[in-house]
C-alpha cells in the first residue's frame, strides 16, 4: 500500500495532510495555500472551479456556485448548478456526494502535485453526531474520487490525536468545534492509545456563518443611521455586505476596532452612498454573545451525558475557525475553569490528526494509535415477557455502547407468537431501555417463517459493525439458513453499483477535463469503425438503385454534420443506422 492521506472535508474548509518522518503536515497548493474552501462552481465559460476561485464568484453568480453541501450529506437533496457558458441555460444536478467528490478529487491532486506521486488511500473526518447514512455519503463521495476510504473518524477524535499524550493515565478532553456552519462538541476520554468519545452535543445549524449574518444587519443599520436611506434590495449589495462583514469579524479577531469602508453600496437622488464607519469588538461581541450562550448549554449537555463535571475535565480543546475568536476563547474558559490548550491549530488539527491516523493503518511509525469505540449501544425492538405478560417495544442491546471497534456480535431470539409467519427487524441505537425512546436507524421484515408454535422458530440476529461506524445486521433463520441482511441507510444514501461508481467518476472525469482511458480507447475504436462503414458506403454509392443511393447520401451527409457538431449520441444512433443499412445491402445481394 502506498503512502495515505487524512482529510478533513469541512462545511467551510477542507484540508489534506500526511504524515512524514512520523509527523503530520498539511499539504499546500501550488501558491502555498494550506485551506481549500469548500466551495465549488462553474465559471461563466462553464469551467468547473473549486476552492478560492469559486468562493470569489458564490456572490456574483450563486446559480453557478455551492458551498456548505456537508449540511445535506446523507439526504437525497438535489443542487441545480448552471455548468453552461454564459449563454447557455444548461444546468445539470448534482447530489451532495457529486459535490464532495469534486472537492475531495481537488484535494487529491494537491496531494499528488506536493508529493510528485498517485495518492489513493485517505482517512476521512467527520462530525462525531453524524449519523450512519451521512458517514455513507462520505465514503461514498471518496469512492468517487477516486479514493479508497481506509476508515471515516470522527472530527473530535481526529483534533484530540493530534496532541501528544503520553501518560498512561485517563484524560478526559473536551473538544468544542465551532466551525463556519457547524457546531460540535465532544467529550473525550484517553487512556494510552485508546481515544473513546463518551458524549456529543451539535447544532449543525450554527457557526461563523451566522456571526457573518448578525453583522451585516448591523452594517446595514449603519449605512442606515449615516445616509438616512435604506440600502437597496439589490442582491449583489447584500452579498457585498456580508463579505465585508466576515473580514469585519476576522480583522476583530486581532483588533479592538476595525475600519469598514464600502464605496457605491446605493443612491440617493444623484448622491452616490458610501458605508465608511468603524466596528468595536465589544458591538460585534455584544451581537454574537446570545449564539454562543447557546454553545454553553450544548458543554453542559455533553458533560452530563458523560457524567462528568467541569473540573473532571483535564483539557479543553477549541477547533474550527471560528474559535478564534477571542470572546468564544473567553466565554469556554470562564464556563469550564479552565483556559483551552495553546498549540493546537483550531483549522488544521482535525487534517493532522485525520493524517496521524491513515499514517497508522498503512504501517507508518506514529505515535498515536486511535482506537476508536461504538459510541451507542445498538440493538434491536423485541417483545419482552413481563409481569403483566407479553409486551413490545423492548430494547434488547446487541453490541453495547463502548465497545471496540470493528466489533460483531449476535443474539439469537425467538418468535413470540403461534404459528407467527414474519418477524420484523427494527434496529435502534441508545441507552433507553424503550426501543422508541432511542434513535431509530432501520427496519426490514423477515417473512415466510414455518408455522410453529409460539418460541418454536429461532432467529439469529447478526450485527457487524466497521470501522467506519457503519452497520450491517444480518438475520437468519436458524432452520432453514435463510437470511435476509440489511446494511443501515436510514436517510436514503444508495449503495453505488460497480457501473453507478465507474459512471459517477467518468462523470467527474469530464468535469475535469480528464478523458479516462476506457473513453479514450472506446472514442478510438468508435472513430476507426465508422471511418470503415464511411468508407465502404463511398465504394458502394455508385452501384446502388436511385431511391437507395439518396437514402444513404443523405445518411452520410447527417453523420458528417454531427460529427462536425460533436453531437456524440446522434453520431452513435446514425452510425447504427449506416452500419444496419449496409448490412441490409450486403443480406440483399447475398
Ligand atoms: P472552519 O469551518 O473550521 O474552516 O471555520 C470557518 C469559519 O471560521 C468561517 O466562518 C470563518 O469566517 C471563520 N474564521 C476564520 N478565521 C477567523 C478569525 N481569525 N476570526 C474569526 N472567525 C474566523
Amino acid at each position: 500500500m502506498g503512502r495515505a492521506v487524512g482529510i478533513d472535508l469541512g462545511t467551510t474548509n477542507s484540508e489534506v495532510a500526511i504524515v512524514e518522518n512520523g509527523q503530520p503536515r498539511i499539504l499546500p497548493d501550488e501558491s502555498g495555500d494550506l485551506i481549500l474552501p469548500s466551495c465549488v462552481g462553474f465559471d461563466d465559460q462553464g469551467k468547473l472551479v473549486v476552492g478560492r476561485e469559486a468562493l470569489r464568484q458564490y456572490a456574483a453568480a450563486p446559480e453557478r456556485t455551492v458551498r456548505s453541501i456537508k449540511r445535506w450529506m446523507g439526504t437525497d437533496h438535489t443542487t441545480t448548478l448552471r455548468v453552461g457558458g454564459l449563454a447557455s441555460e444548461e444546468t445539470k444536478d448534482f447530489s451532495p456526494q457529486e459535490i464532495s467528490a469534486i472537492i475531495l478529487r481537488t484535494l487529491k491532486q494537491r496531494a499528488e502535485t506536493a508529493l510528485g506521486e498517485a495518492v489513493t488511500e485517505a482517512v476521512i473526518t467527520v462530525p462525531a453526531y453524524f449519523t450512519d447514512a451521512q458517514r455513507q455519503a462520505t465514503k461514498q463521495a471518496g469512492e468517487i474520487a477516486g479514493l479508497n476510504v481506509l476508515q471515516i473518524i470522527n472530527e473530535p477524535t481526529a483534533a484530540a490525536l493530534t496532541y501528544d499524550i503520553r501518560s498512561e493515565e485517563t484524560e478526559r478532553v473536551l473538544v468544542y468545534d465551532l466551525g463556519g456552519g457547524t457546531f460540535d462538541v465532544s467529550v473525550v476520554e484517553i487512556t494510552g492509545a485508546v481515544t473513546e468519545v463518551l458524549a456529543s452535543h451539535g447544532n449543525n445549524r450554527l457557526g461563523g456563518d451566522d456571526f457573518d449574518r448578525r453583522l451585516e444587519l448591523h452594517l446595514a443599520d449603519r449605512f442606515r443611521q449615516l445616509n438616512d436611506a435604506d440600502l437597496p434590495e439589490d442582491p449583489l449589495v447584500q452579498a457585498r455586505l456580508l463579505q465585508a462583514a466576515e473580514q469585519v469579524k476576522i480583522a476583530l479577531s486581532a483588533n479592538a476596532f476595525t475600519p469598514v469602508r464600502e464605496a457605491y453600496l446605493g443612491t440617493k437622488g444623484a448622491t452616490a452612498l458610501h458605508l465608511e464607519t468603524e466596528v468595536a469588538r465589544k458591538d460585534f461581541e455584544d451581537l454574537i454573545r446570545p449564539l454562543l450562550t447557546e454553545t454553553l448549554e450544548a458543554i453542559d449537555r455533553a458533560l452530563a451525558d458523560a457524567q462528568l463535571k467541569p473540573e473532571d475535565l483535564d483539557r479543553v480543546i477549541l477547533v474550527g475557525g471560528s474559535t478564534r475568536i477571542p470572546l468564544v476563547q473567553e466565554m469556554v474558559a470562564d464556563h469550564l475553569g479552565q483556559r483551552p490548550v495553546d498549540g493546537v491549530q483550531p483549522d488544521l488539527c482535525v487534517a493532522l490528526g485525520a493524517a496521524l491516523q491513515a499514517g497508522v493503518l498503512v504501517g507508518e511509525e506514529v505515535e498515536s494509535i486511535l482506537v476508536d469505540v461504538v459510541p451507542h449501544s445498538l440493538g434491536i425492538s423485541v417483545v419482552q415477557d413481563t409481569p403483566f405478560g407479553l409486551l413490545p417495544g423492548f430494547f434488547s442491546v446487541i453490541i453495547p455502547r463502548n465497545s471496540v471497534i470493528p466489533i460483531s456480535r449476535s443474539e439469537v431470539y425467538s418468535t413470540a407468537a403461534d404459528n407467527q409467519e414474519a418477524v420484523e427487524i427494527e434496529v435502534f441505537q441508545g441507552e433507553n431501555q424503550i426501543a422508541e425512546e432511542n434513535v431509530p436507524l432501520g427496519a426490514y421484515k423477515v417473512e415466510n417463517l414455518p408455522l410453529r408454535p409460539a418460541g418454536g422458530v429461532a432467529i439469529e440476529v447478526h450485527f457487524d459493525f466497521d470501522i467506519n461506524g457503519i452497520l450491517t445486521v444480518t438475520s437468519t433463520e436458524k432452520g432453514s439458513n435463510q437470511s435476509a441482511s440489511l446494511v443501515i441507510n436510514n436517510a436514503g444514501v444508495q449503495k453505488l453499483s460497480s457501473q453507478e461508481l465507474k459512471q459517477a467518476r467518468e462523470d467527474l472525469d469530464s468535469l475535469f477535463g480528464e478523458e479516462t482511458e476506457a473513453e479514450d480507447a472506446e472514442s478510438a475504436a468508435f472513430d476507426a469503425e465508422l471511418a470503415a462503414a464511411m468508407t465502404q458506403a463511398q465504394g458502394i454509392l455508385d452501384n446502388l438503385e436511385a431511391e437507395k443511393a439518396e437514402e444513404l447520401r443523405e445518411l452520410m451527409s447527417a453523420l458528417e454534420e454531427a460529427a462536425g457538431a460533436g453531437d456524440g449520441e446522434k453520431l452513435g444512433q446514425l452510425q447504427g443506422e449506416l452500419t444496419d443499412f449496409l448490412y441490409y445491402l450486403d443480406s440483399e445481394e447475398a
